[in-house]
């Protein structure tokens, strides 16, 4: 397969899935955050609804306790003139039962319309107090009495919610005070004054805690101009009312939500800061104006952090899913691609395969060769088979591609097995094409042809093999060839096996055997048959390497040099390996041109027996019978060739003639046989006492001689002086003492057979003339 192509093709898919990955987190965050926000939105929409209403209702309780009071008729009765104490004094027990029912209002007070303090209740922790009169003070220039005082009937008018001041110092501990303040009419419809509740608003500030406490964000309450009245980071709170703290407030922190909400005064934003729902309560019940000083504000934010820890927490969850899944898509896919990659490269091996018939098919068309495509199923089914079948079997195509014929029904019985063994043994090898051996094809007139065929075996994806290719020749000329080559090898083997002696066919370059006859097998070997390569020198001298040539001439060489036939004497051995004397004779074999040798063929005849009996008669021929040494004949040729070789080595050498003395006094003393035993007695000393280069032989009778080659004279006569004694010295039994007369002379050049024995002879002459038992060198 190709890995590049692979690898290209893996990257493309890791940014693929990296992108759906970027694209599904980019879903997956959004989605999440929309959620998110969704909730956080409902919840805090819920929260301030809660809180606004919570806040509303206490407003509308003391409205309910405001106008009750101003239209009780004791207080509508009160004008200047017309003051009696005991009406004062039922009003101020009624307020104070009020106050300390209520537990919500600080003061209760009647203003009269020149702002004069004429009744005032306090609270003064459920110790309900009415002020004396002469603690009573004008407040004719305070705001809530000079805004108030001329409105119309039952209108509500209230102070901002801020701390309450007691002799112009923020009464500790904090008392957060809204003011409430209606006008008082008579039954005239003239304004008499006004009453004023001083509200505790530690009430709603307490309320608002309870109800906001789980809040996750901040629950936050200001002012109209933005100042928090009560927030979670409480030190920021009624900065407005310290000159000395830092004025700051929502409008600074949250500067882009401050816009917002003083726009709408009630919804919902969203922005970098985070959420903000906001909603506005006017403490009168009045509609809220663009400018409303006594107005709260609510506020419940809920940061940026805290929503992305929220998102993040659940994005986690649904990341590890998203990679997870991203995982299994990346390994799904890749198994996927890989399969179809394997699948496609099968393919094009198909299609090249397709193109390779094809073409093969136009190549092979014309030509002698039978293409086929067969199924790797029973009988072999053709997918196709070229239409020169017609031609070669007689078949024409549409019967195999029809499915009328199968591969085996042309396959010869006799070889189906054959073919399907090596069907089955190539796809065990996973080979990919092999040469099958030839077999029998049956054609349409049911007559054999030899065939051999290439085979392509196809596989499919996962290996198995599907169909064979095959590639058909026509080799029945061939085999018929062989036929009639192996027919005249076999005739040739017959005629030599015909041929008693051992009769070899060798190559004259490997020395190896190229025929044998059954003679030359069953003598120098224990086979049957003749072993392929074996040579000449193994066969025959038992050796691995060629024959030297030095003791018995190679014929091969012999040949190359004469190029005529050979005959030669070898020792050969045989099967057993018994030496044996063979005649070899080699003819050459050269080849049709008839220049060059190629084979020479060799007859070889066993001529053991008539070698050993030559020698037998040879060696009859040169030895005396009683003593088993060199007769006259043998010396006299051993004398002519020391004769030859001194003069051509230019060197000499010594003849000793000896003869027993009174001999024949022996013989006659004591028989013939006696004298024999002296005699064989008398030559074993002899032959046990000269050089192993002397040549001792018996002259005649009771005279031997003795060639000493290369030998001075004065060597020559210690050696017969010691001879002479050491026969002298032998006591034969019966004899006793026989001694012997020795004659010598050395070669001279110009000396001759004659010339030599001439001398030799004086010499023994000598030494008998002068006694006997002595020795004499001439
Ligand atoms: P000398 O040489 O000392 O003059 O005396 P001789 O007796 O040895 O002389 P001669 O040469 O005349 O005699 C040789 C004798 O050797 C004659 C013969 O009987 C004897 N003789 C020769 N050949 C053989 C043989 O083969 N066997 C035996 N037993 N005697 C042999
Ligand atoms: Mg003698
Ligand atoms: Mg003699």
């Amino acid at each position: 397969m190709n890995s590049g192509r692979l690898v290209r093709i893996y990257l493309l898919l890791l940014v693929f899935i990296t992108t759906l990955g970027g694209l599904l987190f980019w879903g997956i965050y959004h989605q999440t955050l929309n959620t998110i926000v969704s909730e956080l939105k409902l919840e805090s929409n819920i929260l301030i609804n809660q809180l606004s209403k919570q806040i509303s209702l206490a407003f509308i309780e003391i409205h309910s306790d405001l106008l009750y009071i101003i239209e009780q008729q004791e207080l509508r009765d009160l004008n200047p003139e017309n003051t009696t104490p005991i009406k004062l004094d039922h009003i101020q027990e009624s307020w104070k039962s009020l106050v300390l029912q209520r537990k919500r209002y600080d003061q209760i007070r009647f203003l009269d319309h020149t702002g004069q303090e004429r009744i005032r209740v306090n609270y003064n922790n459920e110790n309900p107090i009415v002020i004396e009169d002469e603690h009573l003070q004008s407040k004719k220039h305070r705001y809530y009495f000079t805004e108030s005082i001329n409105t119309p009937p039952g209108t509500i008018y209230s102070t901002q919610l801020d701390l309450n001041i007691e002799n112009q110092q923020i009464e500790l501990p904090l008392k957060p005070t809204i003011r409430f303040a209606s006008p008082v009419y008579d039954n005239n419809s003239e304004t008499i004054g006004v009453v004023i509740l001083n509200y505790l608003a530690d009430n709603i500030l307490n309320e608002f805690r309870r109800i906001s406490a789980g809040f996750a964000g901040n629950a936050i309450l200001l002012n109209w101009q933005g100042y928090t009245l009560l927030s979670p980071e409480s030190a920021q709170d009624w900065g407005f009312m310290f000159p000395d703290s830092p004025q700051t407030g929502i409008n600074v922190q949250h500067a882009t939500a401050w816009r917002t909400i003083q726009q709408l005064n009630r919804g919902q934003e969203i922005n970098q800061q985070g959420l903000y729902t906001f909603d506005a309560i006017n403490p009168s019940g009045n509609k809220l104006d663009s400018y409303c000083a006594s107005c709260l504000r609510v506020l419940l934010q809920i940061p940026k952090e805290l929503i992305d820890a929220r998102l993040w927490r659940q994005l986690t969850s649904s990341v590890h899913l998203l990679g997870t899944t991203l995982i299994i898509l990346f390994v799904v896919l890749a198994i996927a691609i890989w399969n179809r990659e394997k699948r496609n490269l099968n393919e094009r091996q198909l299609q090249n395969l397709n193109k390779r018939i094809s073409h093969e098919h136009d190549l092979f068309l014309s030509g002698p060769s039978i293409i086929a495509k067969l199924r790797n199923e029973l009988g072999w089914p053709v997918e196709f088979i070229s239409s020169n079948i017609t031609d070669f079997l007689g078949y024409e195509p549409d019967k195999f591609t029809a499915g009328e014929l199968t591969f085996s029904n042309l396959i010869d019985p006799d070889y189906l097995q054959q073919y399907s063994q090596e069907n089955i043994q190539a796809d065990r090898d996973r080979a990919t094409d092999f040469k099958r051996s030839p077999y029998k094809i049956i054609d349409h007139a049911n007559k054999r042809k030899w065939v051999q065929d290439t085979t392509h075996l196809i596989r499919d994806e996962f290996g198995k093999l599907t169909h064979y290719f095959i590639h058909i020749s026509d080799i029945t000329h061939l085999k018929q060839v062989e036929e009639q080559l192996t027919e005249s090898h076999n005739y040739i083997q017959r005629v030599i096996d015909a041929i008693a002696d051992p009769t070899l066919v060798i190559d004259i370059n490997t020395h190896q055997l190229k025929l044998a006859n059954q003679s030359a097998i069953n003598l120098y070997t224990n086979d049957k048959q003749l072993k392929e390569g074996v040579t000449c020198y193994r066969l025959t001298h038992k050796r691995n390497t060629p024959c030297s040539g030095k003791h018995d001439p190679c014929p091969i060489t012999e040949i190359l040099k004469t190029k005529h036939t050979v005959s030669a004497v070898h020792k050969h051995y045989d099967s057993e390996g018994r030496v044996m004397h063979v005649d070899v004779r080699a003819t050459p074999i050269f080849d049709e041109s008839g220049e060059n040798l190629v084979q020479i063929i060799e007859s070889h005849r066993d001529i053991t027996d008539t070698v050993k009996m030559e020698k037998q008669l040879q060696y009859i021929a040169e030895t005396d019978r009683l003593t088993q040494i060199y007769n006259r004949t043998k010396f006299d040729e051993e004398l002519k060739n020391q004769i030859a070789w001194a003069s051509l080595a230019n060197q000499n050498f010594g003849l000793i003639m000896l003869d027993l003395d009174h001999f024949k006094d022996v013989n006659d003393n004591h028989g013939h046989d006696t004298g024999d035993k002296v005699l064989k007695r008398t030559v074993e000393l002899l032959h046990n006492r000269i050089r192993k280069s002397d040549i001792l032989a018996r002259w005649g009778g009771e005279e031997f001689m003795i060639i000493a080659p290369q030998i001075q004279q004065d060597d020559m006569f210690a050696m017969i002086e010691s001879l002479r004694e050491a026969i002298a010295g032998i006591d034969h039994e019966h004899v006793g003492t026989v001694t012997a007369s020795f004659g010598a002379t050395i070669l001279t050049p110009n000396d001759n057979i004659q010339s030599l024995l001439k001398r030799v002879d004086m010499a023994l002459y000598r030494s008998k003339n002068s006694g006997r038992n002595r020795c004499t060198i001439l």
